[in-house]
């Protein structure tokens, strides 16, 4: 495994939610790391199993295993690890989380050049109009980090490993490979930043996890127009509950309402005015 700034240096920001935990669905729970949201899947049958979904902010694999004992007691078991994408913030705890426990990484196979050592992602746009966090984004690493001895594709057939009844939907536009994971029972939605429920980009609102749906983080998104077709998808999904990679989860009627407005005004509400990936 070959580690990078991706997953190594503290960054300086966090939020007033930071360490929190909140169980979204019986045994789902979402966990604050400093901006971002890892999300908690325990098997309600095998309490002790569970699975993660992202792995958070840069050197945070301690917390979340710390956090996963907490929950899931000293003889938890992690059983894999899916990854909606590889954005520093959602793989910054990774590799200390994978050298204690050798399990198998899911994602989407576009996600994986940026997971085997071999493309780094486009550096942030830090012009981007925005706010303080885009201007920040300088610092954020973006250089690739190699798991391939663990990683692996998500099935062709759209199933989730080991979850039944979830299934997964390539949601790109945010980065190639991104997707997002829906279970149609409860309508629970967990869209890593395919869209989040706060201005990423307004470093007053990441600090204080003000509640609103908003598109994806402008400073990172290299392809508006996939993903502006992902919020439609994900719209037309009519989901209850929608865990997001930043900000709190977001439930109740107003959910697919809001998404809907988002999908159809999505130029003027989430794509930026300028910036280097945003066609003028
Ligand atoms: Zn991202
Ligand atoms: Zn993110």
């Amino acid at each position: 495994m070959k580690r990078s700034s991706s997953t190594d240096r503290v960054l300086p920001v966090t939020s007033v939610d930071s360490g929190h935990v909140e169980e979204i669905a019986p045994g789902i729970y979402c966990y604050t790391i400093q901006i971002v949201n890892a999300y908690f899947i325990n098997n309600l049958e095998h309490p002790t199993q569970w699975i993660l979904v992202d792995a958070g902010m840069p050197a945070s694999g301690d917390k979340i295993l710390e956090k996963a004992e907490e929950l899931f007691g000293a003889e938890h078991q992690l059983q894999e690890i899916i990854l909606t994408h590889g954005h520093f913030d959602h793989i910054g705890g990774i590799i200390d989380i994978l050298e204690k426990h050798q399990v198998p990484v899911y994602v989407h196979p576009l996600e994986m050049p940026f997971l085997r050592g071999e493309q780094d992602y486009p550096t942030p746009d830090s012009t981007v109009e925005g706010g303080a966090v885009a201007k920040m984004s300088v610092v954020f690493p973006v250089e690739a980090i190699d798991i391939s001895e663990c990683l692996r594709p998500l099935p062709q057939d759209k199933s989730v490993p080991l979850m039944p009844g979830w299934r997964w939907i390539h949601t790109p536009g945010h980065s190639p490979g991104h997707v997002s994971l829906f279970r149609e029972e409860d309508r629970l939605l967990l869209a890593g930043d395919a869209f989040v429920t706060l201005k990423q980009d307004s470093l007053y609102k990441v600090l204080t996890q003000k509640q609103e749906l908003h598109g994806p983080p402008v400073y990172l998104t290299t392809d508006w127009e996939a993903s502006q077709e992902s919020v439609r998808t994900l719209a037309e999904l009519r989901p209850k509950i929608a865990g997001t990679g930043h900000g709190k989860p977001m439930s109740g009627t107003d959910l697919p309402h809001e998404l809907a407005r988002l999908a159809s005004n999505f130029a003027e509400l989430a794509v930026p005015d300028h910036g280097k990936f945003v066609q003028e």
